[in-house]
């Protein structure tokens, strides 16, 4: 395969809770967001199952109030679970199947307008876990992509904001530059879009970025913001009518969809009026944007909370940051744009499009891989090029990664080998100790978490160290090895120092699919026909 393929080929994936985007690069290295079959840039992340059919997007979105029972939403919020919340058609579906149908659609689209779609990059919220990534890199694999890796989507977004400073200050675009970046920057991405919110840190100079701290929340994002508003709604309605619409599932994604009308409405007017109909009767009402900021207020206020602790956890102030990226759909809410100006007393920068950048990032991170992998082979022009290799990036981890240890009460504690917001790559080793004269044997249980009690972290893996020496005494050493990727993946080996015995390395992650069930539900999903 030419490297010239390679690069057209390339696609950066945002594989939204409620809508996707997908990007790729020109031959002058731009990323440039691709329209869908429909022309519009995002394509909501719902589909709606019939036979042999699946139905992704626009028409599947239209259709959940017609068919709420075969329609699949928010299916992101449940990745990384053994299966999607809500059975479909009365059928159950795992969760990275329903996105694998999406991704699917996505490069459908693609290809038909830009040929064989070669590598993937897909991008998940900075506060993912372990689970969940590998999750979505198998929804990758069984939609038929090559993913070339998974990256966090403030990464992907400050790189894309970054890489744009870059492109104005070196190549022709000189002079349209506002600003110089002769200095390094230190931005705050802001990333609130349907169904997740993440926070992070990041530093990035004219040829590298790294992040210095993140967090988030995986369960808060636009859709509570609708589902004030349909409460709102529906009291409004029973206190009219007597009934309630959302004891009737069509009338309740009526009222989603209207209530995501709204609160666009309210970005950019005042006042709106919106019509709730049910059980054949209906309710004119108006709203202003005060009162959906009184309705949300509280929502606005966990993603301050979050802000001001990652700036804390960073060591930094606000008078050290230098710009505030604005990122996914709803930060065009005019309260949360307030809010950030509050707090960091800085005007928000929302220059680049709040819900294209994170797939154009992923764009710009595929072709980083590749041009280095390419080494001044591809078809790109080779100043393009020269921006691409040029750039470092170092991210950080959004979990602290330990294993549990047997406590003198019995129970067990979770001992903290990488802490989180550590920069990645990173490798880390601890000695600890038998518990048990002759013991043959010790079990290694993998936690990700922040808390001291091993029970309430998640465990995502555990392997044995098998065919210890008999006649060990009590207290003998095992050196644990914690290693950390830059993708966010993870490996943990244990040695006996003394006979330099190793435990396989292979981390046990509960309920994911083996290779040949990957490869079963992609022959599948292969005779689907998915539109
Ligand atoms: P994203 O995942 O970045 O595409 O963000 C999607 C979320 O942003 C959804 O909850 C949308 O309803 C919301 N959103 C998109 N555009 C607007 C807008 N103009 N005003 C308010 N919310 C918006």
């Amino acid at each position: 395969m030419s490297t010239a393929t390679e690069f057209s080929g390339l696609i950066g994936i945002d594989l939204g809770t409620t809508y996707s985007c997908v990007a790729r690069l020109s031959r002058e290295g731009i990323p440039q967001t691709i329209p869908n079959r429909e022309g519009e840039l995002t394509t909501p992340s719902v589909l709606m199952v019939e036979d042999q059919m699946v139905v992704v997007g626009r028409e599947a979105k239209r259709s959940e109030c017609v068919y709420p029972d075969r329609t699949a939403i928010c299916v992101k919020r449940d990745m990384g679970g053994a299966r999607y919340s809500r059975s479909l058609a009365g059928q159950e579906y795992r969760p990275e199947i329903l996105s694998a149908m999406i991704l699917k659609r996505i490069k459908t689209d693609v290809e038909s307008r830009f040929g064989p779609v070669q590598h993937a990059v897909i991008t998940v919220p900075a506060y993912f876990d372990d689970t969940r990534r590998k999750a979505t890199q198998d929804a990758g694999r069984i939609a038929g992509l090559n993913v070339l890796d998974i990256i966090n989507e403030p990464t992907a977004a400050a790189l894309a904001f970054a890489f744009e400073s870059h492109r104005r200050r070196n190549s022709h675009f000189e002079a349209f530059a506002r600003q110089a970046v002769d200095s390094p920057t230190t931005a705050l991405v802001y990333d609130l879009g349907g169904g997740t919110f993440d926070v992070s840190i990041v530093r990035f100079a004219h040829d590298r970025f790294e992040t210095l701290a993140t967090d988030g929340d995986v369960r808060l994002g636009g859709r509570d913001w609708d589902e004030r508003l349909v409460t709102y709604l529906a009291e409004q309605f029973r206190t009219a009518h007597g009934s309630d619409p959302r004891d009737d599932p069509q009338s309740l994604a009526f009222l989603y969809q209207e209530a995501e009308k709204v609160k666009h409405a309210l970005s950019v007017r005042t006042a709106t009026r919106v019509l709730v109909s049910h059980d054949g009767q209906r309710l004119s009402l108006d709203l202003t944007r005060r009162q959906f900021d009184d309705l949300t207020a509280d929502l606005v206020l966990r993603t301050e909370t979050t802000t001001e602790l990652v700036l804390d956890s960073a060591g930094l102030t606000w008078s050290q940051i230098d710009r505030v990226l604005m990122v996914g759909g709803m930060t065009r809410v005019p309260h949360i744009r307030e809010m950030i100006q509050r707090i960091s007393g800085k005007e928000p920068d929302c220059s680049l499009p709040a819900d294209e950048v994170v797939a154009q990032g992923a764009a710009l991170h595929g072709g980083i891989l590749l041009a280095r992998m390419a080494k001044g082979k591809g078809s790109i022009n080779d100043s393009a090029l020269g921006l691409w290799v040029e750039f470092e990036s170092i991210d950080v981890n959004s979990h602290s990664l330990g294993i549990a240890v047997r406590r003198p009460d019995g129970g067990y504690a979770n001992s903290i080998l990488i802490p989180k917001n550590t920069p990645l790559p990173v490798e880390r080793s601890r000695t600890y100790h038998t518990s048990a004269p002759n013991q043959r044997q010790v079990r290694v249980r993998i936690l990700e978490g922040e808390a001291y009690e091993a029970e309430a972290c998640v465990q995502i893996g555990e392997f044995v160290l098998g065919g210890l020496p008999a006649d060990l005494p009590e207290r003998s050493p095992i050196e644990i090895v914690c290693r950390y990727t830059s993708d966010g993946r993870i490996s943990v080996q244990g040695r006996h120092p003394n006979t330099g015995l190793l435990a396989e390395t292979t981390l046990v992650s509960q309920g994911r699919l083996n290779d040949a069930e990957l490869r079963e539900e992609a022959r599948k999903i292969g005779l689907l026909e998915i539109v």
